[in-house]
């Protein structure tokens, strides 16, 4: 299969060329068309698979239509570590080139200064640690109730690092209606109950 079946907007293909790639990976053929179906999608994948493609390819597709009310965050992708936020940044950049979208990167242990400053001007996507989310919400500068699509990314890893509590709070802050991808490397009971509380009749993509 090629990348120009999977519905994916030219934006988004010609950026896609740029990088290089030539096919899409199992995960990106699965996952991409039944997120731009506006399915919740429950990925069990590890890092590596190109599963950080298959979740902002549609996600850039889907922000080119529709517009945020006050430019609030339409996208939530949630990572348990700085280092995976910024990663996923670093592609969502590189995949984002042909669009102008404002993206926030809410980590810590940077000062909370410019992510303000952000917030407050108005942007499209947010990428962020759990901790420091909930710090922003907590300052008052951050409301979620635009999201329209959620990612939550290594959510065993979220488990394993005591962050669950925090989803589940962030979780409970964005709309009901939202779409939900949620990716795991593996499914322990704990896992299990969480995707089945926050995903609505997902599709289940394991590679
Ligand atoms: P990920 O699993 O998202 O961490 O991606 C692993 C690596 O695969 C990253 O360096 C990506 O740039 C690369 N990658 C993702 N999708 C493709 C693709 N379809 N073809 C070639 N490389 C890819």
């Amino acid at each position: 299969m090629s990348f120009d079946e999977l519905g994916l907007s030219d934006k988004v293909l010609q950026a896609v060329t740029a990088s290089g790639y030539t096919q899409p990976t199992p995960i990106q053929e699965q996952a991409i068309p039944h997120i731009l179906g506006r399915r919740d999608v429950l990925g069990i994948a590890q890092t590596g698979t190109g599963k950080t493609a298959a979740f902002t390819l549609p996600m850039l597709t889907m922000l080119e239509t529709g517009r945020a009310r006050a430019r609030m965050p339409r996208t939530l992708i949630l990572e348990p570590t700085r280092e995976l936020a910024a990663q996923v940044q670093e592609n969502f950049e590189r995949y984002g080139v042909n669009q102008k979208l404002s993206v926030a990167l809410l980590i810590g242990g940077v000062s909370f200064g410019d992510q303000d400053v952000k917030i407050t001007r108005g942007v499209d996507v947010l990428i962020a640690t759990p901790g420091r989310l909930l710090d922003h919400f907590e300052r008052g500068k951050l409301l979620l109730t635009g999201v329209e699509l959620l990612v939550i990314d290594e959510a065993d890893r979220m488990l394993d690092m005591g962050f669950i509590p925090d989803i589940e709070r962030i979780v409970k802050l964005t709309p009901f209606t939202r779409q939900t991808l949620f990716f795991s490397a593996t499914m322990p009971p704990e896992i299990q109950r969480l995707s089945d509380a926050f995903l609505s009749n997902p599709v289940q993509i394991e590679v």
